[in-house]
């Protein structure tokens, strides 16, 4: 979700613009029986009125228009570049941003009456655009949760720590960087059952779960994390020096500290 508010604060360059081109060359990536004409159809000439975002879904509201939904998979990035042509962007500089640029990996593009042009480029075709998405089937976004409602979300029965963080419906916006980054700097394993959480607990994981999202976010994204660069084969505990374990929990590869990880 730190780079989708990366993309977010990009296109919101684009409120006020109206779009004149609609070129979603992929159908691939959109959904729910949307079609290339039909998005095309549906966006030409409204102006960009808003742009937000829950968890990882970027939302682009449009004056009396439907709402773009986008989502960006593992790979799919934004390039905006202003009426001048020049480049907005240093997403480049993203971990999983690609390190050259395939023409082919533009899915959609997108031009604006002061010629400025958005491209949705994405290497694995994993990212996804909708209209008017279903905003209630995502829990609340992790960057505004409140203690309480974490809480809450964490009482509902019982499942692997790591798998009630990563899910987008009770939770949204912590990917699987994100969550690994939480549960170390909370000194929480990731397979610790939601049930056998205290008050304690959840007051720590909530403290390091906003700090996570702040500091990571500063430093330029999930990749940032203080336990990446040990999330390798024989990676120790930037803490404490112990070795750290690796297994899949929720599905994804995770890595933690059994020491002070509990
Ligand atoms: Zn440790």
């Amino acid at each position: 979700m730190l780079e989708v508010e990366s993309y977010r604060q990009l296109v919101d360059r684009l409120v006020g613009l109206r779009v004149v081109k609609v070129d979603a060359r992929d159908s691939h990536i959109l959904k729910a029986g949307l079609t290339p004409s039909a998005l095309a159809t549906a966006l030409g000439g409204l102006e960009v009125t808003r742009t937000r975002r829950i968890g990882k879904l970027m939302l682009v509201d449009t004056d009396g228009g439907p709402t773009v939904g986008m989502h960006f998979g593992m790979t799919g990035i934004v390039r905006l570049s202003g009426p001048t042509g020049v480049a907005y962007s240093d997403i480049d500089q993203l971990l999983y941003a690609p390190k050259r640029h395939d023409p082919l990996w533009d899915r959609l593009t997108v031009t604006f009456g002061d010629s400025s042009v958005l491209v949705l480029c994405d290497p694995r075709r994993l990212a996804r655009i909708t209209l008017d998405p279903d905003e209630s089937a995502l829990g609340p976004d992790a960057g505004t949760v409140k203690r309480a409602q974490l809480a809450a979300i964490l009482a509902v029965g019982a499942t692997p720590l790591k798998a009630r963080l990563l899910d987008q419906s009770r939770l949204a916006g912590i990917g699987n960087l994100l969550a690994d980054e939480m549960l170390f700097r909370s000194s929480l394993s990731p397979v610790r059952m939601t049930d056998t959480l205290d008050q304690t607990d959840v007051s720590r994981l909530h403290r390091h779960l906003l700090a996570t999202l702040r500091i990571l976010g500063k430093r330029g994204g999930s990749h940032t994390g203080d336990l990446m660069p040990e999330r390798r084969p024989g990676g120790r505990c930037p803490k404490d020096g112990h070795e750290l374990v690796r297994d899949a929990v929720g599905g994804r590869t995770s890595w933690w500290c059994p020491h002070h990880q509990r």
